[in-house]
């Protein structure tokens, strides 16, 4: 049995709550408490009830809320972990199909996973909790301080790139001296996810664009300016791109966004799907949209959640941004939030690229 205060909603209807909980049955071999939680539109969309499928744990009538997390060991029974470690959390926990049983329920092939603070699993805005240790990923570059609280948004974005490389593996991408330069690749929006994106498609040797339809503050463009990105503000630049776009990542869900980059792929080009908006207006898909993807070879490709390897790495790049940008790095928190306060859950505070919930 374990009392606490927690953030609380429930699932699907939403609503948000700081409150003391009871949670009973839940095991684990490591203790731990967090350190900063981040905030992201998935969160939004459950206490704002428009995710249909978030749903609370069996025996509850709510759903501790919260997947992102940077946690501390405070008592472990685990060889692996000791008081003190500093640890992510897994989100996505394993059902019973061929790639959940494989350690990629990132590819769950029936829907019978569980992701914490999401779908039938408490999450981790709470003020301690039990975990198994195959459920959690040590951060051994302990340098990379609040940066920690990026692994989960980063790790989707490492499994991005395993299906970009599988599908661009099937021609030749690159240039010839088997190099990105010069091929272009555009992330639609200008949130966490999206910065993200916009430094590992740099990273790859992406001439690399991140756009809007507004403009963005000035800690975000020096951020681009730091990381070699260019950013465009569509609605004064609506003819952008003027060539051909090698990769297009959405991270704004819209269609008719999409729709527009789309038609801008290059021959062999590359779709990723990433953001997801239900509410968004619908749009129609042409023939010559159709002749489009075909004659060009382009493919369109989702790509959600990830698996262990995939934190594992973006702790990696984290560590590495860190020491190549850290000063700059460390702006993409745009702000710190006391346990107790929900306005954050409400409303985008902003100029936000990251908003955290600073627990100790
Ligand atoms: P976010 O901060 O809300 O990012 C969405 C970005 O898209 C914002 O910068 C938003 O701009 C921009 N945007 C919206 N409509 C646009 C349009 N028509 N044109 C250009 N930009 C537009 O959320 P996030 O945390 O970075 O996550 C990005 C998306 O990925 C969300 O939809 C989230 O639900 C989804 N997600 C997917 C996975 C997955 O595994 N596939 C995992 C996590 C999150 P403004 O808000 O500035 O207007
Ligand atoms: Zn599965």
């Amino acid at each position: 049995m374990s009392e606490c205060k927690a953030y609380v909603t429930k699932a699907p209807e939403g609503g948000i709550e700081y409150r003391s909980v009871n949670i009973t049955g839940e095991e684990g071999n490591v203790s731990l408490k967090p350190v900063l939680t981040g905030i992201c539109g998935t969160d939004r969309g459950i206490v704002r009830g428009a995710l249909p499928f978030s749903y609370d744990p069996s025996n509850y009538d709510y759903l501790v809320i919260g997947h992102e997390s940077m946690c501390e060991v405070v008592e472990s029974s685990s060889s692996e972990f000791s008081p003190g470690d500093l640890v992510i959390p897994i989100v996505r926990r394993p059902g019973h199909c061929p790639n959940c049983l494989i350690g990629r329920p990132d590819n769950c092939s029936d829907g019978d996973k569980h992701e914490a603070g999401i779908t039938g699993l408490h999450g981790f805005m709470r003020e301690q909790f039990q975990e198994f240790d195959f459920n959690l990923v040590k951060i051994q570059d302990k340098s990379i301080g609040d940066l920690g609280v990026l692994t989960e948004p980063m790790k989707n974005v490492v499994k991005a790139f395993e299906v970009f490389e599988r599908v661009s593996s099937r021609s030749i991408f690159g240039n010839g001296i088997s190099t990105l330069e010069g091929k272009t690749a555009l992330v639609v929006g200008t949130g966490c996810e999206a910065f993200l994106y916009s430094f590992l498609a740099k990273d790859y040797g992406f001439d690399t664009t991140i756009s809007n339809r507004h403009p963005i503050e000035k800690n975000s463009l020096e951020m681009c300016s730091e990381f070699g990105i260019k950013f465009v503000d569509t609605s004064k630049d609506p003819d952008f791109p003027a060539k051909p776009l090698d990769l297009v990542i959405d991270t704004s869900g819209d269609p008719g966004t999409i729709l527009k980059y789309l038609r801008k792929l290059n021959y062999n080009g590359i779709l990723i799907l990433f953001g997801t908006n239900g509410r968004a207006p619908d749009v129609e898909l042409t023939g010559n949209d159709i002749d489009h993807i075909v004659e060009k070879n382009i493919t369109i490709a989702g790509s959600v959640d990830a698996a262990r390897i995939h934190y594992i790495k973006a702790l990696d790049y984290l560590s590495k941004w860190n020491r190549m940008h850290g000063d700059t790095m460390k702006n993409i928190i745009t702000s710190y939030f006391k346990p107790g306060e929900t306005s954050v859950f409400t409303q985008k505070p902003a100029g936000e690229i990251k908003s955290v919930i600073k627990w100790q």
